[in-house]
């Protein structure tokens, strides 16, 4: 490494499922194009579908860069690994933005070290001052503070984005961008981690919902969940949650609302018995509006909610239940 391009990568889902899900981290990497002065591409390990085209297209993509391999056809960190490494060697990116994934911490921390990349995790923001220096924003310890990487001289970097950090916006004009495939030889490659279970991952997700509704600690029992459930359903959103409750096995992960579950930017987002530490924050202080529920007026959620109830939400929930159906 280094260009001055910047490559976004993306895998899996047949690229049919793309549509709203790199709008941010193309917005993202269309800025640090501009101020590098190279191309920015779209690095997709399968298909290059309508959707994919149509995206690249809006929002300013110059190529498609196209991997297609039998080891690629389910996600395989090493596979993916090996794959990467050598489009960037060859390509030699500036900068490589990847969505932050459950499969992206297995693949972007060794793929920088195979291409000798800096790397930086749970990235904001990225900016390059008037001499071309990088640098990157992003949430640490645990989410309670941010930290600024600068990436010493030309040296390129790996970049795993948080979902929903940027706000998406489309180019001001459209590109019809080129799709070049680029071959990659996996046959050396032995997988070292095999996936016994996937996650299911079915139904409306959480970080694209307008109105969620999460619970937390505070609902004092598994069975008051099914408030949280119900307020979601009738307000027509979705049921969040904070991370204790997941631990505790009342509801599944796929529900977790912060920093080491889902990331969220809806309309509105009501927490009820949430005390709202910095880790629960990270994944909702996008929202538009907060609401919270909560017993303590010292409550810390308090300080990022517009609209907040001192009071206890077993009994405030039924209420709004019943206000939200009539
Ligand atoms: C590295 C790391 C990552 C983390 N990632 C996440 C994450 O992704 N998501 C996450 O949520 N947490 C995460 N955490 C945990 C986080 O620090 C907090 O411990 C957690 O968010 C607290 O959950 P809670 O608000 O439900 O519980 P508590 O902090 O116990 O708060 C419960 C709240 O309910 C209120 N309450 C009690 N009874 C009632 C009632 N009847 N009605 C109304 N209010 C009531 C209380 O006043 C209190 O404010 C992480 C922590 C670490 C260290």
């Amino acid at each position: 490494m280094s260009s001055n391009e910047v490559v976004v990568v993306t895998w899996g889902r047949g690229g049919e499922a793309f549509a709203g899900e790199v709008d941010d981290i193309l917005t993202l990497g269309r800025g640090v194009a501009a101020a590098t002065g190279g191309a920015l591409n779209w690095l997709t390990l399968g298909p290059v579908s309508d959707t994919i085209r149509q995206t690249a297209g809006t929002y300013g993509v110059a190529n498609i860069d196209h991997i297609e391999d039998a080891k690629l056809a389910e996600f395989s960190a090493d596979a993916t690994v090996a794959a990467l490494a050598q489009y960037c060697e060859q390509h030699s990116p500036r900068v490589v933005l990847i969505a932050q994934g459950f499969d992206v911490r297995l693949v972007a921390p060794r793929l920088a070290a195979k291409v000798r990349a800096g790397v930086v995790m749970n990235a904001a923001a990225v900016e390059v001052d008037g001499g071309g220096k990088l640098s990157v924003t992003a949430s640490a310890y645990g989410g309670d503070t941010r930290a600024v990487y600068e990436i010493a001289g030309e040296r390129a970097c790996v970049v795993s984005v948080l979902a929903n950090a940027v706000l998406p916006e489309a180019a001001d004009a459209a590109t019809t961008p080129a799709v070049r495939d680029f071959a990659v030889d996996l046959a050396a490659v032995d997988e070292r981690i095999q996936v016994l279970e996937k996650p299911k991952a079915e139904g409306p997700r959480l970080d694209a919902a307008e109105i969620i509704v999460s619970g937390g600690r505070g609902l004092g029992d598994a069975a008051n969940y099914k408030l949280i459930e119900e307020l979601a359903e009738a307000l027509g959103g979705l049921p969040g949650a904070s991370r204790p409750i997941v631990d505790d096995g009342w509801v599944d992960s796929s529900h977790q609302v912060g920093l080491t579950g889902t990331i969220t930017r809806p309309g509105l987002y009501l927490a009820a018995g949430i005390s709202g530490a910095s880790q629960h924050m990270a994944g909702c202080s996008a929202a538009k509006t907060i609401v919270a529920i909560n017993t303590d007026s010292d409550a810390s959620i308090f300080r990022y909610a517009r609209f907040g109830v001192i009071g206890d939400c077993l009994e405030i929930l039924p209420e709004l239940i019943r206000a939200a159906k009539s």
